[in-house]
């Protein structure tokens, strides 16, 4: 569904260039869950959005259901984002005043419902997050060091949520 061919990104900042991603080819399944790993600051947010059509590749090909991106205009990239991709972040990035209402029972937080995240521990939060990412059925889920706040047990309990929704999409 998803593949990505000899993708190379930079950053330019004054008159220093960074080169983010080098070369990056990979192929993924349907369904499947895939851990990218690496050091701060090696690319992985960055290939994370350039996959997720938050970011533009500078050379190379994204193949989405065989088709290249080459000529997506910004219309096809909001639709790609909007219909295929949910996003998980390390910091939940969720709405200070938004109370977590339906899809949270799939992620086991029918209890917490009229809770706002100030009223919920990490775990939970990234759980909402979880819940949100999937609420448009994505066939692809990305997720940033989606257990990068919380504590060991929790974080187990991510993984095993991720894990398990990796069964019918690409996390
Ligand atoms: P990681 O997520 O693995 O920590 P990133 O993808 O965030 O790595 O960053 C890869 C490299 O690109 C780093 O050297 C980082 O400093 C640089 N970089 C990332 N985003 C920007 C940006 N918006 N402007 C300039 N440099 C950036
Ligand atoms: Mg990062």
């Amino acid at each position: 569904m998803l593949q990505l061919k000899n993708i190379c990104k930079s950053y330019t900042t004054g008159d220093f260039t960074q080169v983010a991603l080098n070369d990056v080819s990979i192929s993924f399944r349907d369904n499947e869950f895939v851990a990218i790993l690496g050091p701060s600051g090696s690319g992985k947010t960055t290939l994370l959005n350039v996959m997720g059509g938050l970011d533009h590749y500078d050379s190379g090909d994204m193949i989405v259901d065989g088709i290249s991106t080459h000529r997506y205009k910004d219309r096809d990239w909001d639709t790609f984002r909007n219909n295929r991709i949910g996003f998980v972040f390390q910091s939940y990035n969720l709405i200070p005043h938004q109370t977590a209402k339906e899809a949270l029972a799939s992620v086991g937080l029918s209890e917490h419902l009229n809770k706002k995240p100030s009223q919920l521990s990490g775990g939970q939060m990234q759980r909402v997050a979880i819940a949100r990412a999937l609420i448009n059925d994505p066939e692809i889920v990305l997720a940033d060091e989606p257990t990068g706040a919380l504590d060991s047990h929790t974080s187990v309990q991510i993984m095993d949520l991720l894990t398990q929704i990796a069964k019918d999409r690409l996390v």
